[in-house]
């Protein structure tokens, strides 16, 4: 059977990792070494590294090598009161990670270097005599054309071509929050290490250390009706003013992220938080669809990438054993669609009028705590 893989991200490498000695290519739109269009820093949930340790044990152990062990999880308000201390091995196995993304695609992308061809990027769809996909590339010397393929795997991310040739464009939801992020890499002086959250109001921080001395912020707020992040808000002055507390008095964690922001404003990216719904495979099983491209969901629990590394491994695991395109939809959407719904749910506190601190205290009991077993642990 011979596999193409559209992009090598989190489940597109992955995938052909665990496919070694299959008839793979991979083709990946960047160039090699190339990591320009990887995003900051993320936190990868411990359920991701169980997938790892059970099925990729060398990847397992670059992932922890290149990152900081992921511990806590603290929810303050941004005047420094404390709602929420959570000791992640109380509700996992074992830490999720903190890594930038730089790191994780190199570590990812370097065992299938050999089966890539970069400088891909999947335009059209065509097929053979016998009745196989043949994926038509934009390439530096044009429209390019690799033969037909059993399988053609969509890795390639959120905006999905693959999705979008073999299945049409997928409708979007959006949840109606703005998500901003920066990398901040000279942060010495950062009075804070491990995952934290600081709200106010429905305005929320999140941020941690990185590997090299750098640190991840993301900000988050909801937006007006028309569901456009407004200009204005783009300025340090507004964001300030959106996180400083009632009372005036910022912790000094916040007051160290608001003078990031104040240095480093025209660095940040800024987003819409959305959904698209699931979809596993089209063109009667020809085309699967892995990772964003299947499923994007809200970033609320960290599980976007996540559920990458979940659906790259438990992919490899399925077809090495002989299955198909449905084989892999029963191994993973039943899963995907809890994860999906419960990282909704989580989102509550983002979302007016929704109340914070009493949201936030909820996630320190019984309910909340038994979901996230079930998200961090039950892995196979
Ligand atoms: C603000 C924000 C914060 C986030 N934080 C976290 C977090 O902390 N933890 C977490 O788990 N997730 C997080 N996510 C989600 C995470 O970014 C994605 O879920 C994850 O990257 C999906 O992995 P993937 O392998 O499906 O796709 P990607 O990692 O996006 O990889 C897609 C690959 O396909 C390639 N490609 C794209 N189009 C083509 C084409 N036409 N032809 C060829 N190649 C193509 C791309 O170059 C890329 O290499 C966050 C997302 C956002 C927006």
């Amino acid at each position: 059977m011979r596999i193409g893989i559209i992009g090598t991200g989190v489940a597109g490498s992955l995938l052909a990792e665990g496919l070694e000695g299959f008839d793979i290519t991979a083709f990946e739109r960047v160039g090699p070494g190339d990591q320009a269009e990887a995003g900051t820093g993320l936190n990868i949930g411990p359920n991701a590294l169980k997938a790892l340790r059970l099925h990729m044990p060398l990847r397992h152990a670059a992932l922890r090598a290149a990152s900081l062990p992921w511990e806590r999880w603290f929810v303050d308000l941004t005047n420094g009161t404390r709602l929420l201390d959570l000791d992640m091995r109380d509700v996992a196995e074992e830490p999720g990670v903190r890594i930038r993304w730089s790191e994780l695609y190199r570590l990812l992308r370097a065992p299938v270097a050999d089966c890539t061809r970069n400088g891909h990027a999947l335009e059209a769809l065509e097929e053979d005599a016998a009745g196989r996909l043949v994926p038509v590339f934009s390439t530096d010397q044009g429209l390019v054309r690799h033969g037909g393929f059993d399988l053609l795997v969509g890795a390639d991310g959120r905006y999905s071509r693959l999705r979008a040739l073999a299945a049409g464009e997928p409708p979007t939801t959006l949840l109606g929050v703005c998500i901003w992020r920066l990398l901040v890499t000279d942060a010495a002086d950062c009075p804070y290490d491990d995952y934290g959250q600081w709200f106010n109001g429905n305005a929320r921080l999140l941020s941690f250390r990185v590997p090299g001395g750098a640190v991840y912020i993301a900000g988050t707020f909801p937006l007006p009706a028309d569901g456009q992040v407004p200009e204005a808000m783009k300025t340090a002055a507004a964001q300030r003013a959106l996180f400083t507390p009632p009372n005036g008095a910022p912790c000094a964690a916040v007051a160290w992220m608001l003078g990031q922001i104040d240095r480093h404003v025209a660095q940040i990216h800024w987003a819409r938080s959305a959904i698209v719904p699931v979809r596993r495979h089209a063109l009667d099983g020809r085309a699967l669809f892995l990772g964003d491209a299947a499923q994007a969901m809200v970033p609320t629990l960290g599980q976007g990438a996540t559920q990458a590394v979940e659906c790259g491994v438990v992919a490899a695991k399925v077809l090495r054993a002989g299955g198909d395109a449905a084989a892999v939809a029963a191994a993973r959407d039943a899963r995907v669609e809890f994860v999906r719904q419960f990282s909704m749910e989580a989102s509550d506190t983002l979302i007016p009028p929704n109340d914070v601190v009493a949201g936030t205290r909820k996630k320190a009991e019984a309910p909340f705590l038994d979901r996230l077993r079930q998200l961090y642990i039950e892995v196979d």
